[in-house]
């Protein structure tokens, strides 16, 4: 019989996780956590998926820190974290089908750390495109130019 304790030892990982981004359902974070692997979840073996979900939490981690920074101003920039990496200025929700939405970095994972862009959300469901999280006056500049 296999270990009994790997599944606490997992279902703690995974609680660690979902309990960083408690926004996502759960369904999006096994897709977001697992999507590299999905070809062979099935034969995945349990100490591969630890190390998966523990992979995440780390490369999360920087985000997961900033978001929990509650005494954080109004964000002024693509650098700024918005607190729990949700949208500070626009509607948090897809106005195509209401899925909360995420920081494109974390569905796309093109970016290193030091690349994140905060301000550039994504509908996990739609997958169509990006939302950007600036002030109304700000837009209203950019279109302006
Ligand atoms: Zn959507």
């Amino acid at each position: 019989m296999r270990d009994l304790n790997r599944i606490s030892i997992i279902t703690d990982a995974l609680n660690e996780c979902w309990t960083s981004f408690p926004d996502l359902r759960f369904g999006q974070l096994i897709e977001l956590i697992f999507r590299e692997r999905w070809s062979d979840f099935w034969l995945l073996e349990d100490d591969a998926c630890l190390e998966t979900i523990r992979k995440f939490r780390e490369e999360n981690k920087v985000r997961y820190i900033a978001s929990n920074d509650s005494h954080s101003n109004p964000p002024n920039s693509a650098a700024d974290p918005r607190p729990n990496n949700k949208p500070f200025y626009i509607d948090p929700n897809c106005p195509k089908c209401g899925t909360a939405l995420v920081l494109n970095d974390f569905v796309e994972k093109s970016r290193t750390e030091e690349e994140i862009w905060h301000d550039e959300f994504t509908c996990p469901k739609c997958r169509d495109g990006i939302y950007m999280d600036w002030p109304e006056s700000h837009r209203q500049a950019i279109e302006e130019d």
